[in-house]
């Protein structure tokens, strides 16, 4: 029987490339628990940092894993590392038959230059929030120089994969209404980089146009602001996707140069630090329930002795006493 190895010895193997140990350390974080949770954050802490992250997000059909598939030809091309991070916050499965796997399964299955990996977060609360940037730290720790992040679905997740990344691209196609779509979804401010994908169709012109002129209609003065550029892409042949690239590049320097990275990292961390500690306490009084007294504080509440948020402060006070 092989021994089962442990986190620091994933986290070496993993950071010298080897693509078992960076999927079981993804499996991992994944599956939650939180001691290893914390024994995978604490390995991999001093080697993070060095990746550039860039949300792929889009409605549906828009084009999202063939872009990525040849963003990451391009990239492997130019001899950079790549990880691709497939998240679904809808689906209670993971491992399997997501969007990544798509990708995964195509020409890119056997580079070693390329880390594919889809997630799932079981209807976890929160889970996206948790699970996805151990997931990124793995990938960077891995020595990924560009880590694509996609989602599956619209709205939160969308949302949510946009404030882990350095860098947002927003897909949209000609024809699909997209345009009223994006603004309406709140889109066009998240966007750093458009790209019109199957821009092979009819009406890819007008769509640019479109795009065009709600981004002139928004824009604001700031002599050093990042104007989003709107890239035109066919995926399917893999057009354009040069031009993308060197957006996503631009992009990245921008955030460089004027402190931007730096600015939206130390952002990422406080959400991340708050969301854990938030984890942490609903946890605590979960465990501490009857300790504290939370049923008879409802009783009273029901009883009309006290208000919800005067029984607030008196479990907060109580839970204060205890240590976690
Ligand atoms: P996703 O759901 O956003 O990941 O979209 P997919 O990458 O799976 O693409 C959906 C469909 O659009 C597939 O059948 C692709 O082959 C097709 N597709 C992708 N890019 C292009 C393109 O540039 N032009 C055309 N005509 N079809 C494309």
């Amino acid at each position: 029987m092989s021994r089962r190895p442990g986190v620091p010895e994933l986290v070496e193997r993993a950071r010298g490339g080897e693509q078992l140990a960076v999927a079981r350390l993804i499996s991992l974080v994944e599956d939650g628990a939180d001691a290893a949770l914390r024994e995978v954050a604490a390995a991999l802490g001093p080697h993070t940092g060095h990746a550039h992250v860039v949300g792929v997000t889009g409605p549906p059909g828009v084009g999202k894993s063939t872009t990525a598939s040849a963003v990451v030809r391009l990239l492997r091309a130019q001899g950079r590392k790549v990880g691709v991070l497939a998240v679904d916050p809808s689906s209670p499965f993971s491992g399997g038959a997501l969007l990544g796997d798509r990708v995964r399964m195509g020409e890119h299955a056997a580079d070693d230059g390329v880390f594919i990996r889809s997630m799932a977060t079981r209807g976890h609360l929160g889970g996206l929030a948790w699970a996805t940037p151990q997931a990124l730290r793995v990938l960077d720790a891995a020595g990924c120089d560009v880590v694509l992040v996609e989602t599956v679905g619209v709205g939160q997740s969308e949302v949510e994969v946009v404030a882990l990344a350095d860098t947002t691209v927003v897909l949209l196609a000609p024809g699909m209404g997209d345009g009223v779509q994006a603004a309406k979804a709140g889109i066009l401010e998240i966007a750093d980089v458009f790209a019109v994908n199957k821009a092979d169709r009819d009406g890819a012109a007008q769509t640019v146009r479109d795009l065009r002129q709600m981004l002139a209609f928004g824009e604001r003065g700031a002599e050093d602001a990042w104007r989003p550029p709107v890239v035109r892409t066919v995926a399917a042949r893999a057009e354009g996707v040069d031009e993308l690239v060197a957006a996503l590049d631009a992009h990245r320097d921008w955030l460089d140069r004027g402190g931007e990275r730096a600015r939206r990292r130390r952002a990422r961390a406080e959400a991340e630090i708050e969301a854990i500690a938030l984890e942490q306490h609903r946890n605590r009084i979960g465990d501490l329930r009857g300790a504290v007294g939370l049923t008879q504080l409802a009783e009273r509440v029901l009883a009309g002795e006290i208000d919800p948020y005067g029984a607030a402060d008196e479990l907060t006070a109580r839970l204060g006493g205890r240590a976690l």
